[in-house]
């Protein structure tokens, strides 16, 4: 769909910040982050959200998986808080199905503190995400 952001993120028509991608799924940075290294995992092919077709979840799931992984063994995150806003009354503003992965950190745990406060440099952050050893 050429009029949906997410659509044009996957063919890299707007850039993003990459951090992991497979045959199904792209991972990016989220541009307003809640937290250090908060992602968006995101199927290629366009759904709505998570209620206008279940089965796309469990083709990104591996995905969100490895994304997990990553921020917890890249960034030092302990936990992490995995949510899908379905239609706009839940808050959801882009209609392509994303699902936020937000890192947590021992230093200011609770579901009371999921968003932020964080000041972060989304370019350090993703060369820390995508870099070497
Ligand atoms: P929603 O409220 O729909 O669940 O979340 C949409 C998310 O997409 C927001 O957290 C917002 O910061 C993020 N976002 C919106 N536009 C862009 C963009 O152009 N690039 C990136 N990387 N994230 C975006
Ligand atoms: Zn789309």
């Amino acid at each position: 769909m050429s009029d949906c952001l997410f659509c044009r993120i996957v063919e890299g028509e707007i850039p993003s910040k990459r951090i992991y991608e497979d045959e199904t799924a792209v991972a990016f940075l989220d541009i307003n982050p809640w937290q250090q290294g908060h992602a968006l995992v995101i199927p290629r092919r366009h759904v709505k959200d998570v209620l206008e077709d279940p089965a796309a979840l469990a083709e990104i799931a591996p995905a969100i998986g490895t994304v997990g992984d990553l921020l917890k063994e890249r960034l030092g995150a302990t936990a992490c808080n995995i949510l899908s806003n379905a239609g706009a009354d839940s808050g959801q503003e882009v209609f392509h199905l994303h699902v936020h992965v937000l890192p947590r950190y021992a230093d200011n745990p609770g579901i009371s503190n999921m968003r932020g406060p964080v000041t972060t440099d989304l370019d350090q952050v993703h060369a820390r995400l995508v870099g070497g050893e």
